[in-house]
């Protein structure tokens, strides 16, 4: 199946309420095109660099979600470029990101990454701290916390992912009833996300579902 084919029978099979969010890190900007061109509205990068060069002749309407760790000498970039940051973990960077967002005058859409599982590996504000971050955010002027995302463990057996995205439904939940522009619930990946969207996510990120696997060959971007 092409990109296009596979676009279109994801996006057929979620709610129209669902964002679906083609991930091309590691892939040529011919297929981004080709997922734009099938109508994905919604494009995630997971590094800066890379999405800079990608974005340079993308003159489409499109939301930009960057969805991979960012550190503090990237944010500038990362400002001038995504639509929306879900991947704020601390407050040193909602701090670097609030300064950044002042000097071009913008409000930056962010949502806060969870590390739910407390994998070591991983990047998002570990459960205990999350209410700390979220003040800050909620003080930093030039924020706007428009909810949470998280990254489930990559488990052998997919279902057992569930309960821990039920446990950030709650929490969204929670949260969400206090709070105005907390919309988004994002989590599910490709193995996953069938069981996200079942426990609620409205924000789904794809890449080897649409794109296919990727691997040293895919574009000029290389995994490291
Ligand atoms: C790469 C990536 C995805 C997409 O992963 P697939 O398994 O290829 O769907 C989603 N979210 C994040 C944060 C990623 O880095």
């Amino acid at each position: 199946m092409s990109v296009a084919e596979n676009f279109r029978a994801i996006r057929a099979k979620l709610n129209d309420k669902i964002i679906l969010v083609a991930v091309t890190k590691n892939h040529g900007v011919e297929l981004m095109r080709e997922a734009i061109d099938a109508g994905a509205k919604n494009i995630g990068e997971n590094r800066v660099q890379e999405a800079a060069e990608k974005f340079q002749n993308l003159n489409r309407e499109v939301t930009r979600h960057l969805i991979g760790h960012l550190q503090t000498n990237k944010v500038k970039q990362a400002v001038k470029l995504f639509d929306l940051i879900e991947s704020v973990d601390s407050q040193h960077l909602a701090a670097a990101l609030d300064k950044a967002a002042a000097q071009f005058g913008k409000v930056q859409d962010v949502l806060i990454q969870v590390n739910l599982a407390r994998e070591v590996q991983k990047s998002g504000v570990l459960p205990e701290d999350l209410d700390a971050l979220i003040n800050f955010v909620d003080d930093a002027k030039n924020l706007r916390l428009r909810g949470l995302m998280m990254i489930a463990p990559n488990f052998s057996e997919v279902e057992q992912c569930r309960p821990l995205f039920r446990q950030m439904r709650k929490l969204f939940d929670e949260l969400k009833t206090s709070r105005k522009d907390f919309d988004f619930l994002s989590m599910g990946m490709t193995h996953d996300y069938e069981i996200a969207v079942e426990e609620g996510a409205n924000v789904v990120r794809l890449g080897t579902a649409i794109f296919g696997e990727r691997s040293l060959t895919n574009g000029n971007y290389r995994q490291v």
